[in-house]
């Protein structure tokens, strides 16, 4: 063996490998050890998802798709009337 990290180590490790700030012998026992280790490739496949929807939701509103913008002017249209004539 070549001294890999144990799953402890690649837990804590997994956003800096992620991020790629880690050193390249790091990142690489820590491909090496997914490799051959099912939770921890796990563990990475849940954290990329979530760094994709995180992404999502922090996306600019003019990336919205523009049915979903549509039916956002038709509800505040909407809204408006509804508050029209009480104020
Ligand atoms: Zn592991």
């Amino acid at each position: 063996m070549m001294g890999l990290p144990t799953c402890a180590e690649v837990a804590s490790s997994m956003t800096d490998y992620m991020e790629g700030t880690l050193p390249y012998r790091k990142r690489l026992g820590i491909r090496v050890h997914m490799a051959m280790c099912d939770a921890c490739t796990g563990l990475h496949q849940r954290l990329l998802k979530l760094s994709r929807l995180a992404k999502e939701l922090i996306a600019p509103p003019a990336a919205a798709p523009p049915e979903a913008r549509a039916a956002l002017d038709h509800v505040l249209t909407a809204l408006k009337k509804d508050q029209g004539p009480d104020r």
